[in-house]
């Protein structure tokens, strides 16, 4: 039997850790490109495409592979273009903004100035803004949705939403929602009063929703009855404030668990926003936890930042999904290694 040219000969194994639960995931794409060993069984490329036989290591001869490597990554990629430009279409990207004045500098402000080419920006690429209402009664009654829509929200109640957003958004006509926080207004210098509030509501371009009571991190409030005044007393201040049956909250800190979850739809509200990245898709959103598009957490704000973040939303999303499951499993290197935008 001939010896086999050492030169044309591979063998190529990807190791994963132990304890990873997404291995199987990465382990999927790496047995379409070179050998895996999962639990110390090693399950050859070409094993698996001939139908997951597994055996004790396969030699891969480098030239194949490389060109079995360019045919599957232009399938992969082909499908995701598809997959990325199906669940753009479906899907209704919500902006998350906090503060928008020239005095602060801090990854929660942008200027005036870069708000104001921001809303030019949707304004010129045929953007339309409109309410969280609009997008459920597309998801649950057919209803109609402009070409571009989009939802421009604010977190917290900043008294600069007034006297800086506000005046931008009614050059353009377009529709925002604010979140406050209803034990903020009306107490500190930088937050809202509730006449600006009412103000606002009646341009009839701003809805007021809510931020809880007084901002607790609701995953981490020990007692239920506690979480349960957050998510009612909040309701209970825009109704009597505003006369507005408030009906969509942001979780504070955009974080939320199974329970605050479960407590939020008890209490009445119809859906709830966190600040992970991603686009609000009827299909794969759960409406308890929806995603929105952060324009915040960086000091660099720039124009070109803003259309990548909304251009490429479904994709980033997948990267910050990534990141997530690297964080959840103890792995802050892998997950600080994934470029986000
Ligand atoms: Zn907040």
């Amino acid at each position: 039997m001939p010896e086999k040219d050492p030169a044309r000969v591979r063998t190529n194994y990807a190791v994963f850790p132990k304890g990873l639960d997404s291995r199987l995931i990465f382990a999927i794409y790496c047995r379409a490109f070179c050998d895996t060993e999962i639990d110390g069984v090693k399950i050859g490329r070409r094993n698996f495409v001939r139908g997951l036989k597994v055996e004790e290591g396969v030699d891969l001869r480098l030239k194949k592979s490389l060109s079995f490597c360019c045919v599957a990554s232009l399938l992969v990629l082909a499908a995701l273009s598809v997959y990325f430009y199906a669940k753009a279409a479906r899907s209704v990207p919500v902006l998350n903004y906090h503060q928008v004045n020239d005095t602060e500098q801090n990854s929660m402000t942008i200027t005036t100035e870069q708000f104001a080419a921001q809303m030019q920006y949707l304004h010129d690429a045929g953007y339309t803004p409109i309410t969280i209402a609009d997008m459920l009664a597309a998801w649950d009654d057919n209803a109609p949705l402009p070409k571009k829509p989009v939802i421009i929200t604010f977190d917290d109640g900043y008294m600069d939403n007034y006297r800086h957003a506000f005046p931008i958004l009614q050059q353009h006509n377009f529709k925002a929602t604010i979140f406050v926080v209803t034990d903020y207004i009306n107490t500190y210098p930088n937050y809202l009063t509730w006449d600006d509030a009412y103000a606002m509501q009646q341009s009839g371009l701003i809805e007021f929703e809510s931020h809880t009571l007084s901002h607790q991190d609701l995953t981490k409030t020990k007692s239920e009855e506690n979480i349960r005044w957050q998510l009612s007393g909040a309701r209970q201040a825009l109704a009597w404030h505003l006369k507005k049956d408030s009906r969509f909250l942001a979780y504070p800190g955009g974080v939320c668990d199974k329970r605050s979850m479960q407590l939020t739809e008890d209490i009445g509200y119809k859906a709830a926003f966190t600040v992970h990245y991603g686009l609000c898709d009827p299909q794969s959103s759960y409406r308890y936890a929806l995603p929105r598009i952060p324009i915040f957490g960086s000091l660099t704000h720039t124009l070109f930042r803003f259309k990548v973040r909304l251009w490429f939303a479904p994709v980033i999303e997948c990267l910050s999904d990534t990141q997530r499951i690297l964080l959840a499993n103890d792995l802050p290197f892998l997950a600080k290694l994934v470029p986000i935008p």
